[in-house]
């Protein structure tokens, strides 16, 4: 099974919710698991209506609090009780505009971990660290830094360069960097890839050893568009 999850990041309303009803009515998809991270107004709504269905829910942070005087901030179990199973963290956004360092991600999975959610780690390198060579070295010391101990993870590699601007890297760099995370993460972790994955370009993205499926941004907010990158999962398409 590969996982595609979405980011739907600062979009959606109550009425997104017709998104959850497309992706349950559609049905399970051969070899993939579907999770949608909506922003936390909706994560409930969206709960309610895939509950007993193939869709999953999840966050898109948490505070490594549980519960306190943190005001704007959402905890883990927050989430949990809102009916999420899983928690995007150290996404590059919330490391670049809100200053989340590797302890920091660290701490949210601990306690992502103690509400019963699965972290999706995000680790990732800018276009300034690739050109200087060091993605290895940066996606290394974020991943050393960030993974908590223990518990079920994923894990998320976004080049920075690559989110939101349509661009991909080549297949041998990202074969390259998931290669590097797979033999760095507990067995059966799964790495997802994230940076502009569309329909049109899924299929030889999730085809790649080692992608254990994608973490989408644009592309999840249209569920026939989620639908079709799921369809590239390789079984999905062995059972087309
Ligand atoms: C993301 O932000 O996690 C992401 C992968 O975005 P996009 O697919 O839009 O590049």
């Amino acid at each position: 099974m590969q996982l595609i999850a979405g980011n739907w990041k600062m979009h959606g309303r109550l009425a997104s919710v017709a998104a959850i009803d497309a992706l349950v009515a559609a049905g399970p998809v051969p070899g993939a698991r579907l999770l949608v991270c909506p922003p936390a107004t909706l994560v409930a709504r969206f709960a309610e209506a895939a509950r007993g269905s193939h869709v999953e829910i999840g966050g898109q942070d948490c505070h490594a609090e549980p519960e306190g005087a943190f005001t704007g901030d959402i905890s883990a179990p927050m989430l949990a009780d809102a009916g999420a199973t899983h928690v995007i963290l150290g996404h590059s956004e919330r490391r670049a505009g809100h200053g989340e360092t590797d302890a920091m991600v660290r701490a949210k999975a601990a306690a992502a971990h103690a509400a019963g959610l699965i972290p999706i780690i995000c680790v990732g390198e800018t276009l300034a660290e690739r050109d200087a060579g060091a993605t290895l070295e940066v996606v290394g010391r974020q991943l050393a830094g960030s993974l908590p101990a223990g518990g079920p993870l994923v894990v998320a590699y976004e080049p920075v360069w690559a989110i939101g601007t349509g661009r991909t890297p080549t297949p041998q760099q990202v074969a390259e960097v998931h290669a590097f995370l797979a033999a760095r993460v507990p067995a059966g972790t799964p790495v997802l890839y994230g940076g502009s994955v569309k329909p049109d370009n899924a299929a030889w993205l999730l085809a790649l050893p080692h992608v254990g499926g994608a973490l989408v941004g644009g592309a999840s907010l249209t569920p026939r568009d989620f639908l079709a990158i799921a369809s590239a999962v390789p079984a999905a398409r062995d059972a087309a």
